[in-house]
């Protein structure tokens, strides 16, 4: 594909402005985050085609996480995480899933999986607020393809 460089001075190919396809676990918190997960991904299906949640991990290129990590969900973030096809990124969402938030750790919780994997987009708060939640994502995602493209 030919371009212009109409918007890359370096004269390297225009950054590919792929869709962000995402898939959404709650790991364990109140769920308060996840509800407003919600409201994001309807404002999503409204409009914004460039980001996008997705029902399966195989179709997704961002895991993100809400909740603090339960014993029990830890191997199923695992598997979804396998799951995901090609490079892949983790985002947490909310004080849980970033710090293990009001969730001690315990016999039946880790904490949060910021503390455990590194995460490309880290959104405190609990819970964000939709608008927070979409704002971040949007300027991470536009912070992202604004990088040069690897040589
Ligand atoms: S951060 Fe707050 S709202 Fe989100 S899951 Fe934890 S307790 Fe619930």
């Amino acid at each position: 594909m030919a371009y212009l460089h109409l918007f890359w001075p370096e004269g390297g190919a225009l950054p590919r402005m792929q869709a962000l396809d995402i898939f959404h676990m709650d790991t364990g918190g109140c769920t308060g985050c996840g509800l407003e997960l919600r409201a994001v991904s309807r404002a999503l299906d409204a409009g914004n085609a460039a980001i996008r949640f997705v029902s399966t991990p195989r179709q997704a290129g961002l895991l993100l996480l809400t909740g603090s990590l339960s014993v029990e969900m830890a191997p199923v973030v695992e598997l979804a995480w396998q799951a995901m096809p090609g490079s892949r990124l983790l985002a947490v969402v909310g004080d849980c899933a970033v710090d293990g938030g009001v969730f001690t750790p315990s016999y039946a919780v880790l904490g949060g999986v910021g503390g455990r994997a590194q995460a490309s987009l880290s959104l405190p708060g609990c819970p964000p607020a939709p608008a927070m939640i979409l704002e971040a994502l949007i300027r991470w995602r536009t912070g992202q393809d604004k990088q040069p493209p690897a040589a």
